[in-house]
């Protein structure tokens, strides 16, 4: 910075001080946040080819009770990473999900939700048998939620994880493999991952119109699916030209800001739909 330019010779140097202090000051925030009930789901709708929702994406945020500030999960992820929230997050998120799927509000599409796990929380028994109770228990919900977890996180997880997600798997739970493409994956590891739905990641979509490249990783992908029987969905769709694009190569279920950002429960639910 300037003031530091004008003193070279200052060694205690006052901006990463103050970095410091603001990271620790948000990192306090975050866990107030946690702790205190400001986890909110957000849903962003997934459609089909007649934009028929046919599914929800929960995305997890904070809102901020003073400044009624909403914090998207780029500035607080990463923290319950770093510092070992992920069983306090988990139950939380996990607390709210079920509290939907339990009480549907009427006006929501009657649909499947999916939300996205970073892996390690599958390691906390108390979620982990939650979420099996939840599918073992009423068969007729199998459906209704499903389990994104990333390419890179499932293969760098633990074998326990492996494990489970395996279980969880075979009682009938669908696992989409988020964010595909953007990982290192190999044929075998994708075929040993249980899951039955690919994510074609926002990167590919943002690029197909410009790059044959991206085209040509979607192409293979979307073959590779189809010979995998396994699902697709495009996310971080924007414009009616991806989506033709996308529709013309195979993709039949699109999510992205074209058809919906994603929203708190009540503005989908007071939407009318149809
Ligand atoms: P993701 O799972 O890849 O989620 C998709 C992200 O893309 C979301 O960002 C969504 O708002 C954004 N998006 C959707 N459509 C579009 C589009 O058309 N254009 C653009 N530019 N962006 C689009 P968001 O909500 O900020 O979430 C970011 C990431 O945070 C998620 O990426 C996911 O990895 C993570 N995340 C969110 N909620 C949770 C959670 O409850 N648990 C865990 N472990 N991770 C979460
Ligand atoms: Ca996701
Ligand atoms: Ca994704
Ligand atoms: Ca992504």
């Amino acid at each position: 910075s300037q003031a530091n330019y004008q003193r070279p010779y200052v060694v205690f140097d006052p901006n990463s001080v103050t970095q410091i202090r603001l990271h620790s000051q948000h990192k306090d925030r975050v866990k107030f946040l946690i702790d205190n009930n400001h986890l909110i789901l957000y849903l962003q709708p997934q459609v089909n080819l007649n934009q028929a929702i046919v599914g929800y994406e929960v995305l997890a945020r904070l809102t901020d009770p003073d400044s009624s500030q909403v914090l998207p999960p780029s500035d607080f992820i990463p923290i319950v990473e770093k510092y070992q929230w992920h069983v306090l997050f988990s139950r939380k998120l996990l607390e709210k999900v079920l509290a939907l799927l339990s009480d549907w509000p009427t006006g929501l599409a009657n649909v499947p939700i999916a939300i996205n796990l970073s892996g390690p929380e599958l390691l906390d028994d108390v979620f982990f048998e939650k979420v099996l109770r939840y599918f073992t228990e009423n068969p007729s919900l199998r459906d209704s939620l499903k389990l994104e977890l990333t390419e890179t996180s499932v293969l760098s997880s633990h074998l326990e994880t492996k494990r489970r997600l395996n279980l969880l798997a075979n009682v009938g739970a669908v696992i989409i493999i988020d964010d595909f493409g953007t990982g290192h994956a190999s044929l075998s590891q994708l075929i040993d991952m249980s899951a039955s739905v690919l994510k074609i990641d926002r990167e590919f979509v943002n690029q197909i119109e410009q790059s044959e490249r991206h085209r040509k990783i979607v192409n293979i992908t979307l073959e590779l699916a189809k010979s995998l029987a396994m699902e697709t969905i495009a996310e971080g769709v924007e414009t009616p030209a991806q989506a033709h694009l996308l529709q013309q190569m195979g993709v039949r279920i699109f999510q992205g800001f074209l058809y919906g950002k994603p929203a708190p429960v009540s503005y989908w639910s007071s939407k009318k739909s149809n």
